[in-house]
């Protein structure tokens, strides 16, 4: 049976990204031969719409770039992500770099102008607190390299 890995569902191809579009990840959907690839998307599961004003953290907090206080709904899809993690036993999360829910370890910083800070988005952080391993697109071979 091949090991479960939680994958921000937007690498994947899912038009589920604020603008309404994907990040399509050719390496990362050829991981399914490797692994069992669990679709997530917590800001859909935090009940935002697609399309969507986008959101940043600042002071731990989350606001879309129209002011809206999204902190709670990124919160509630961060749980139901942890929630799918733990029920699918999977070791780790392959997650997309810089966003506010799935980044881990740079994140933009809130000012909206393309700045990035260290920090982990609301969704990364609770799957690291939870022990489970985040890595980003961009280090895919060492996700293989521990975990297949
Ligand atoms: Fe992709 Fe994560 Fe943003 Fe959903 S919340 S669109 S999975 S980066």
């Amino acid at each position: 049976m091949k090991t479960k890995i939680i994958v921000s569902a937007c690498l994947l191809g899912e038009n589920c990204k604020y603008n309404g579009g994907n990040n399509k990840n050719e390496e990362v959907i050829a991981l399914g031969e490797r692994f069992e690839l669990v679709p997530v998307c917590p800001e859909c599961f935090g009940g935002l719409p697609v399309p969507r004003v986008p959101s940043e953290i600042r002071q731990g907090m989350v606001f879309s770039k129209n002011g809206e206080d999204l902190t709670e709904q990124f919160k509630t899809g961060a749980e139901h992500t942890l929630y799918i993690a733990k029920e699918c036993n999977a070791p780790a999360a392959l997650l997309k770099e810089r966003s506010p829910s799935c980044g881990f370890g740079k994140i933009y910083d809130g000012s909206f102008s393309g700045k990035l800070c260290d920090g982990n988005g609301i969704t990364a952080q609770l799957l690291f607190e939870n022990e489970i391993a985040v890595f980003g697109e961009s280090s895919i071979k060492k996700l293989i390299s521990l975990y297949s």
